[in-house]
């Protein structure tokens, strides 16, 4: 059996082959820290994940890095517009150090309760200026910058193969010359180093040897994987999103420093989109995040499960329709799970066919199908357990960990919960507000869809 994965650099299937024996080097881009997680970004990491956990039932030890985007990702790709992070500091009235804390604290409530594993090294930009800077001054040393007025920029027409990774036509783009150019020389060269504005002060700015300011946003991934996988690693992973522009310019930035082209396999995760697409952006400003699926009644492992359900280079169409039918699905899961005896051993077929669906290139769906196959066969009970465990090593769903009673209801909740849905339904709203902020303080947070309220625990309540 072997481990194949789909490689944007060539378009095809490949074995997995690794540059150590047994050892898998792992980069996955992660969050822009200026707002929230929408549940889009949550399905590229729990991609990413299964990813990890694949790699790790093929025997390989994973060294998985995930870096925070604390500073420089421009409003706009172009290198013009304001930093995303002050622009999110004049949007909450907050700093930017403040607004990277807090929505760095979120986004890990999030990872951890996808059940995403933790990486190795978690690494954020603004801790790591030092190898930035370095990094930029081995480009100018080796002749691939200039300098404008607003910063240092990386002359991409130095490479003949720049964008090789999204077939990126220079021509048509030089004629076309679609994005703002400022002083830029050509439309695809990109910011290394801004200048901070010589009439404000910036929240976020460094010295450097080219005058104050910050780093773009494309060079914390190449010198931060630099650091801590090596120039040239074995998988680099991300959205379909960062194809064009940002991995096109990690590989760039690396092969004219280290003369590699970063890693051996790209891999990208398709979009997750919503009927109303503006749903899924957080410039947007109005978008989905894993609390509200929560405040919604659902688990997150719902979530975690309905990503499962499609494969991660389709595209998945979110709806609440979808996401029941998902958290439906884990319940009759846990539900058959939570009936088997432990006890006995695994069944080696069940999970050797498992094992073909993941290793072809993370083919969840087909892998979910053996699941259920499983879950209905004859099997002995006591068999069929520890098959499930095996097979949860890599769909993460934590039904070992699952409790019949985590879900009770206690009879005060319920009660309160009734007198609730009888205020909404004689539209006495401001005693369903009232009842929900009773429910808040013991711990339960209560929310409403087209199909009456949902309530979940939220904690201790306050
Ligand atoms: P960001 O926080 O915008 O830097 O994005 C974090 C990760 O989410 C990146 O890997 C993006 O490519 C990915 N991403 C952004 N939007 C979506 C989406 N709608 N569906 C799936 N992944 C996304
Ligand atoms: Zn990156």
């Amino acid at each position: 059996m072997t481990l194949a994965l789909y490689d944007t650099w060539t378009r095809s299937l490949r074995p997995f082959d690794p540059i150590r024996p047994g050892q898998a080097g792992l980069y996955c881009c992660g969050p822009t820290v200026y707002d929230y997680a929408h549940i889009g970004n949550l399905r590229t990491y729990v991609f990413e994940d299964v990813l990890r956990r694949v790699l790790a039932l093929n025997g390989y030890d994973v060294r998985h890095v995930v870096n925070i985007t604390d500073v420089g990702h421009l409003v706009s790709d172009a290198d013009d517009g304001e930093d995303k992070m002050e622009k999110g500091s004049r949007r909450t009235g907050e700093s930017a150090w403040a607004i990277a804390e807090r929505y760095t604290a979120a986004f890990m409530d999030d990872w951890r309760a996808l059940n995403l594993l933790e990486p190795s090294i978690w690494c954020r930009a603004t801790d790591h200026l030092a190898e930035q800077i370095d990094f930029i001054a081995t480009l100018e040393r080796n002749g691939y910058t200039y300098r404008t007025a607003d910063g240092i920029y990386f002359d991409t027409s130095k490479q003949d193969d720049y964008g090789y990774l999204a077939r990126l036509d220079h021509a048509g783009l030089q004629r076309g010359k679609r994005v703002a150019m400022g002083e830029k020389r050509h439309a695809t060269d990109f910011a290394l180093w801004k200048f901070s504005p010589s009439d404000a002060k910036r929240q976020m700015e460094w010295e450097s040897p080219w005058g104050r300011g910050f780093p773009g946003w494309h060079i914390e991934c190449s010198a931060m994987s630099a650091k801590y996988l090596s120039p040239w690693f074995d998988i680099h992973c991300g959205g379909e999103d960062h194809v064009a522009v940002h991995h096109s310019n990690e590989i760039a930035q690396t092969q004219a420093c280290h003369g590699t082209r970063l890693a051996n396999f790209w891999m990208h995760g398709r979009f997750l989109t919503t009927a109303d697409d503006a749903k899924m952006s957080k410039s947007a400003g109005d978008f989905l995040r894993m609390q509200t699926l929560i405040e919604r009644g659902f688990d997150p492992l719902a979530y975690r499960y309905l990503c499962l359900t499609a494969h991660y280079r389709s595209e998945l169409r979110f709806s609440f329709d979808a996401l029941d039918a998902a958290q439906a699905a884990l319940a009759r899961l846990r539900k058959a799970y939570s009936s088997w005896p432990e006890g006995g051993a695994a069944d080696e077929d069940f999970v050797a066919r498992f094992r073909v669906e993941v290793d072809q290139d993370l083919n969840l769906p087909r892998a979910l199908a053996v699941l259920w196959e499983l879950v209905r066969s004859d099997l002995p009970p006591a068999v069929r357990r520890p098959t499930v465990d095996r097979l949860d090593a890599v769909l993460g769903l934590r039904l070992a960990a699952w409790r019949a009673q985590d879900e009770a209801i206690p009879a005060e909740i319920g009660e309160l919960l009734f007198q609730r849905e009888a205020a909404r339904a004689a539209k006495n709203w401001a005693l369903a507000d009232r009842l929900r902020e009773t429910l808040r303080r013991l711990g339960w947070r209560v929310d409403d869809s087209a199909s009456g309220q949902r309530s979940t625990r939220c904690g201790d309540g306050a």
